[in-house]
């Protein structure tokens, strides 16, 4: 329940996660004039436990869902304006599947074709249909024979420089007075009660407690290693993500080619301008690593999914992945085919079973709000989803139903969300690639020079 309307303009704030959420909350509290503000992290943005730090994600408003075609579509408004356009390319976007393709796969695009097609915002011919390779060759001419695909191609899209993003924001921060921690004055490992019970206060690593008049909670996929409460609506699951280097000849050849997912297989990008590492990420049901967490009140013991450590993140990727990777690779650049994919590493999100936000008062808790439940589709709203959270916190409560806390348990997670293919499987029943070995922190992969 929440003890403020509309807060006092010098509320204090402790963002717990300098994240994509937690970064785009701070950034819509100092828009509104909310002054003392600190964020904290257990690694400096960008975090290689953000979800958020990676070369590039996918900016699209292709959902079977018009309400979240509207928010997207307000996102890439955002996204084009000068502050966020330098983090923004629109290719254009190609949404296909292979010769092989489940129904499902075919069904959820077509599904997006009728919403987009009949959301009244969208802009009118953003969208081709393209029924076989020949013409989606059109528009990514860049492509190999990609026998036997199919689906559309979508001008208004693109994606973002992810982690270049997250830097721009947080210096924007930085720059407009938010305090940030990092290391192990960041990492908080425990939400305590306060005294007087007003707002909860944060226990970190260091031993250092932060109290603040509103705690706001935006770690992503570790959501709930701090709030295990949160655990029946929230399951961290992992895909897999590999790189291609490639020379500068090679990539002035690709620069400009659209986003090209393939729903059954993958998805990739032009390469990065600084890098030349084109990324591509496996689609699937993901992973999940389940843990047991104690015990719930009536004896049964609680299981949570949690990522796994940075390092271990980074040391492979399943060799299933590893495979559709090179398959993806092989049908759309078969020049590259038999180059070594690097940088590989599993990257975490926080699933809700109806890949539904959940932004809301924590219930139990006095000025404790969650925002997450990311699903794998919010690095799009970054520059938007702070706001949302911004007006929970003014509204006193969450009016969007679908973004509310939900107490039904949730956990088991059916894998049957619609717009993925596969099944869910545990990280550690899997074999993993160990051509990962050689992948960095991904940290480190951002910081590198021009190629
Ligand atoms: C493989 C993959 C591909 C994706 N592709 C896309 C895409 O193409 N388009 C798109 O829109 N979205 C995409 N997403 C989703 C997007 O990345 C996430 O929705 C978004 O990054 C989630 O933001 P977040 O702030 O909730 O979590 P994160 O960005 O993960 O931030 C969580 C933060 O919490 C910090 N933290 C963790 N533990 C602690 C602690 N104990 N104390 C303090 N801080 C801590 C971390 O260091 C991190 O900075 C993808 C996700 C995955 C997994």
């Amino acid at each position: 329940m929440a003890a403020y309307i509309t807060p006092p303009i010098d509320t204090t704030f402790l963002i717990v996660g300098a994240g994509t959420i937690g970064l785009s909350t701070a950034l819509h509290l100092t828009d509104r004039g909310y002054k003392n503000i600190t964020v904290i992290d257990r690694e400096v943005v960008p975090s290689p436990y953000s979800a958020g730090n990676d070369l590039n994600k996918i900016v699209r408003a292709d959902y079977e869902d018009h309400f979240y075609a509207g928010l997207a579509l307000e996102a890439i408004r955002a996204w084009s304006s000068p502050f966020w356009s330098p983090c923004y390319q629109q290719t254009g976007y190609a949404i296909t599947t292979s010769a092989d393709a489940p129904q499902k796969a075919r069904a959820h695009i077509n599904d997006v074709i009728s919403s987009i097609s009949s959301h009244p915002d969208y802009p009118k011919g953003s969208i081709v249909l393209t029924p076989d390779s020949a013409s989606i060759c059109k528009f990514v001419p860049q492509l190999g024979p990609i026998p036997g695909w199919s689906g559309y191609f979508n001008k208004h899209a693109g994606y973002a420089r992810a982690a270049l993003a997250l830097k721009k924001v947080y210096s924007e921060l930085v720059r407009r007075g938010v305090t940030f921690k990092f290391g192990e004055r960041g990492e908080a490992d425990e939400i305590l009660p306060s005294a007087d019970s007003t707002s909860p206060r944060i226990h970190t690593k260091s031993g250092l407690i932060y109290t603040s008049d509103v705690v706001i909670i935006a770690l992503g996929a570790h959501t709930t290693k701090l709030l295990p409460s949160a655990a029946a609506q929230l399951t961290a699951k992992a895909w897999a993500v590999g790189h291609v280097q490639v020379t500068p000849n090679e990539a002035a050849e690709l620069q400009g080619m659209p986003v090209v997912n393939c729903r059954d297989l993958g998805f990739l990008f032009e390469p990065d301008f600084d890098t030349g590492l084109i990324k591509l990420c496996a689609n699937g049901g993901g992973y999940t690593n389940y843990i047991n967490a104690g015990s719930r009140s009536g004896g049964e013991m609680m299981k949570i999914s949690i990522p796994l450590s940075a390092q271990e993140s980074h040391s492979g990727i399943p060799l299933d992945d590893e495979r559709l990777l090179r398959r993806l690779l092989a049908e759309t650049l078969p020049q590259f085919k038999d180059r070594p994919l690097v940088k590989q590493f599993i990257c975490w999100c926080s699933d809700t079973r109806d890949s539904e936000y959940i932004i809301d008062y924590v219930p139990g808790w006095n000025n404790l709000i969650l925002a997450g439940g990311d699903s794998g589709h919010a690095f799009k709203m970054f520059p938007i989803f702070g706001k949302w959270v911004v007006d929970v916190l003014e509204k006193g409560q969450q009016t969007i139903d679908r973004w509310k806390w939900k107490n039904t348990d949730t956990s088991e997670h059916a894998g049957d969300i619609s717009w993925r293919t596969g099944s869910v499987k545990d990280i550690q029943q899997v074999e993993r690639a160990l051509s990962g070995k050689d992948g960095t922190l991904q940290s480190s992969m951002t910081a590198k020079a021009k190629f």
